[in-house]
């Protein structure tokens, strides 16, 4: 695992995602070190590449850097799979031909399980339950914000 700082790594994803810009220099000022401005652009580098394939293969394409920092950070940026190895690569859950690439659909993986037919799927079923439920919370809160009284 890589040692960085929580709040500016987001801080700098937030601003890449909002400005659509990724100026290294900025980057660099304001997550504050070179190992975080690398882990930043690689994973930015990373998810560009997938983002990319979908548009061409005309299939959503929603991912941010901020929504895959969140990923990364709920599975402790190991394998989604196997929770035991260091995550090496971005892995579809569905075909991303056919589900794109998108938060629901994208989960980090170790290169094994990426190969392995059987993986263990437990811990991606869990958190893709743990979605739901946020985005179903999420909806119910709108729903109960009280209109402004004129
Ligand atoms: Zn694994």
């Amino acid at each position: 695992m890589v040692p960085y700082n929580r709040e500016t790594l987001f801080r700098a994803a937030q601003w890449i995602v909002t400005s659509k810009r990724r100026v290294g220099r900025k980057i660099r000022q304001l997550v504050g070190t070179e190992e975080e401005c690398t882990l930043i652009l690689t994973e930015l580098y990373r998810i560009e590449d997938h983002l990319r394939r979908a548009r061409s293969l005309r299939v959503d394409a929603t991912l941010t850097l901020v929504d895959w920092l969140t990923i990364l950070e709920y599975f402790q940026w190991r394998c989604a799979y196997c929770q035991a190895e260091p995550f090496q690569v971005l892995l579809h859950i569905l075909p991303q031909d056919t589900a794109g690439t998108t938060p629901e659909n994208c989960v980090p993986a170790c290169r094994h399980c990426k190969c392995s037919s059987k993986r263990e799927r437990t811990h991606v079923m869990k958190y893709l339950a743990t979605l739901h439920y946020q985005q179903a919370e999420q909806k119910v809160t709108e729903k109960k914000d009280p209109p402004y009284e004129v």
